[in-house]
């Protein structure tokens, strides 16, 4: 495994009350300027950070198994990255590709062609945020099939905007009292193996989702399914093997366009370049964010070069997408993934957690289920392993426990009963498995 050198000690150093002085005078500053409607995870407000860990305002260090949401795969100062912002802004930092178009965009558009699935030939587009990216798919996937309707699933995160907020399964937060909703958009059950059951395999969960779209919608009308190969926000949930691929297969077959949401689960994130790559997929269009640019915003939607080929010159596009400096961030984020290869990393990231947390499944009724892919993996929480009521207050409590010994998690899921553990692909292996030591600690104290 490559040797990687970082610039502040990968350590947890405590200094005393949480949270510090600073942090809690910026909270004041915050809660006068800030709605609540903007909330955060953590009351310590980062000053600078590296490799694995977070450094806050007061001089305290903590592990970071977030990586800002999964984003920041690369660590949110990778040497080559910071690099390539710097050189990046000393020449331009906009012209708008829409007006004065430059190179970096079209780069980063090689790039994502080559390594998304599939050998066809394709096109890339670039934009900001995960639900711009999400909101235009839907928009290419509507111009090519000429037809209206979305298919979605259960447990669902596409995003806040007004389209992925209908695309969205969970109302609180991100839906109450923000409708109406966009319409055309049906929601279907997805295969979620711990509440499924063993004995429903994929195909079945498939045919299950296939069954309601055929009678309640009508393949002809539909002119895309969208899934998140792993889902995110829903708690990281692996679909039974065979779902993604029967689904896939059947769109195919009524030339329904499939779009992965790989928004969270790409760019090297479970071991692979993208989630879709374990169940043999090929979308036809691919939406990437979050891990694509080591923290700049950039998003894209990638796929078969036909699809694009009914949208109107000027009907995709916006002010900042694929701004240079984001591109060239995008750039050096990739060949930081190929340098230090990792996937592997991501990959022994797994290894280690599971290593770690499996053993305390059979031990602990709260523990229901430990899975994901590489270093996406979750937790899920329950009140007792017969009855698999989602125990939401474990999760917080865990990570509420974990932060105040010094290591940042996040939780998720519909039920909020999932603690998720998403850490930079560059963290140190003896930080992660101290980090892991305190969770555990954590777990055996609820
Ligand atoms: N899709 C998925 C799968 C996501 O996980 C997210 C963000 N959590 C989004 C879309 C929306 O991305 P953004 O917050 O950048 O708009």
């Amino acid at each position: 495994m490559t040797n990687i050198t970082y610039r502040l000690p990968q350590e947890i150093k405590l200094n005393g009350t949480f949270p510090g002085e600073h942090s809690q005078q910026l909270a004041q500053r915050r809660a006068d300027a800030v709605p609540a409607g903007v909330a955060s995870t953590a009351p310590i407000y980062a000053q600078d950070a590296d490799g694995g860990v977070i450094l806050d305002v007061d001089g305290n260090s903590f592990v970071d198994l977030g990586s800002g949401i999964a984003v920041t795969s690369v660590g949110a100062s990778a040497p080559r990255v910071v690099k390539a912002i710097q050189e990046a802004s000393e020449h331009f930092t906009h012209t708008c590709f829409m007006v004065t178009p430059y190179e970096g965009y079209i780069a980063v558009a090689e790039k994502l062609n080559e390594l998304t699935p599939g050998n066809f030939p394709k096109r890339s587009v670039l934009f900001n945020s995960g639900a711009e990216a999400v909101e235009n798919a839907v928009k290419i996937a509507r111009a090519a099939t000429g037809r209206n309707a979305i298919i979605v699933f259960d447990h669902a995160y596409h995003g806040r905007t007004n389209l992925t907020m209908a695309l969205t399964a969970k109302a609180t937060p991100y839906k109450k009292g923000f409708g109406p909703f966009a319409p055309e958009i049906y929601r279907v059950p997805m295969s979620y193996p711990y509440r499924d059951g063993e004995e429903l395999t994929g195909t079945q969960a498939a045919q299950r989702a296939i069954d309601i779209i055929e009678k309640q919608v009508g393949a002809e009308y539909i002119a895309a399914v969208l899934i998140e190969p792993i889902q995110g926000e829903g708690g990281f949930i692996v679909p039974a093997e065979g779902f993604l691929s029967n689904i896939a297969q059947w769109a195919k077959s009524k030339d329904i366009v499939f779009i992965a949401d790989e928004v969270q689960a790409g760019f090297c994130r479970t071991g692979r370049w993208f989630a879709s790559e374990y169940e043999g997929i090929e979308p036809d269009l691919i939406t990437t964010a979050k891990g694509i640019a080591g923290g700049m915003p950039l998003s894209a939607v990638t796929g078969r070069a036909e699809l694009f080929e009914k949208v109107q010159p000027g009907g995709l596009g916006g002010t900042y997408g694929g701004n240079p400096v984001a591109c060239a961030s995008a750039l050096a984020t990739i060949e930081t993934m190929q340098e230090w290869n990792l996937n592997e990393r991501a990959l022994r990231i797994e290894q280690l957690i599971r290593q770690k947390l499996e053993p305390l499944v059979p031990e602990l009724p709260i523990l229901g289920q430990v899975r994901g892919r590489g270093a996406m993996m979750a937790l899920e929480f329950v009140l007792d392993t017969n009855s698999q009521e989602p125990h939401p207050q474990a999760a917080r409590d865990i990570a509420s426990y974990c932060l105040e010994r010094g290591v940042l998690i996040l939780t998720c899921g519909t039920y909020g009963n999932v603690v998720r553990l998403l850490p930079p692909l560059t963290i140190p292996e003896n930080l992660l498995e101290q980090a892991l030591d305190i969770l555990v600690e954590g777990i055996r104290s609820i």
